[in-house]
């Protein structure tokens, strides 16, 4: 356990709160219980979530870490809080897809579930204001918030992290049928950032289909609670 003393809040976000500590260049995560879908329209707690989170978080932080993905995690400091490096967030909310579901299959007419030929990466500007439009790197760049070889590395490790994630899951009879990634920059260097959880991934039982992700809160499917742990203990007891 690390001697680090938690300072002030930095920022309250819909299901994470960030804190200051008493080191200049790290920071604690703190994972909350309350849950929101469609652009905070709907709002509810799963219990233990935050618990879950952030021990699933860590676990695939560390195991992409093996395999040289830089991360910004540090340490588990609790049961739902990890420490992390400070980072400039890159205000980009970057989207990798290898089956269809949610926005992909309303915007393109796609029935969910078909198997994607090749890895879909996209960009969304990440702005609760503009509901998360849709970018791409040339936006971007003309915004100033990325340059040519930063997206270069961004998209090498996002479409590393896909592979890599993929096969993890694959092996424990889960489907990893998308997720979102965040990246951070300090001085030159990008670190994959946030979270990796059934919060921002959609993972479903490779037999069953089973939903063992934030769908099951967005549209009411019913045992949000067991399917999270279900979720945790598949990834995490290996
Ligand atoms: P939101 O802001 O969308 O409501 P969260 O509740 O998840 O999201 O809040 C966590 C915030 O912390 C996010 O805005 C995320 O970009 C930011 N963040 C994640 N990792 C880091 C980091 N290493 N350094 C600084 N900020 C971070
Ligand atoms: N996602 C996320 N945060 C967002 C939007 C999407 O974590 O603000 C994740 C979502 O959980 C899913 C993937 O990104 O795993 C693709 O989401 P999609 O574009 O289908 O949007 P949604 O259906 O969540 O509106």
């Amino acid at each position: 356990m690390s001697k680090i003393q938690k300072k002030e809040l930095l920022y309250e976000g819909k299901a994470k709160r960030i804190f200051l500590t008493d080191m200049e260049d790290k920071l604690i995560q703190e994972f909350k219980d309350d849950a929101t879908a469609f652009d905070g329209a709907k709002k509810g707690v799963i219990v233990k979530k935050g618990e879950i989170n952030n021990a699933i978080s860590a676990f695939l932080f560390e195991y992409l870490e093996n395999y040289h993905i830089p991360t910004h995690f540090l340490e588990e400091i609790s049961a739902n809080q990890m420490l992390v490096r400070k980072l400039n967030i890159i205000p980009v909310e970057v989207v990798l897809r290898n089956v269809a579901a949610g926005s992909l299959c309303a915007r393109y007419k796609i029935q969910e579930g078909t198997v994607m030929e090749y890895p879909i990466l996209e960009y969304y500007l990440k702005s609760d204001e503009l509901h998360d439009p849709m970018i791409n790197e040339y936006h971007a760049y003309a915004f100033g918030h990325a340059t040519p070889d930063e997206t270069k590395a961004i998209n090498r490790i996002a479409s590393k992290v896909n592979a890599i994630l993929k096969s993890f899951f694959d092996r424990r009879n889960l489907v990893l049928v998308d997720f979102k990634l965040e990246f951070g920059k300090k001085g030159t260097e990008i670190y994959l950032a946030d979270e990796i959880s059934p919060d921002t991934c959609r993972i479903w039982d490779k037999k069953t289909h089973k939903k063992l992700d934030k769908d099951r809160f967005r549209h009411d499917m019913g045992g949000v609670e067991k399917a999270y742990a279900e979720l945790r203990d598949r990834i995490t007891n290996s």
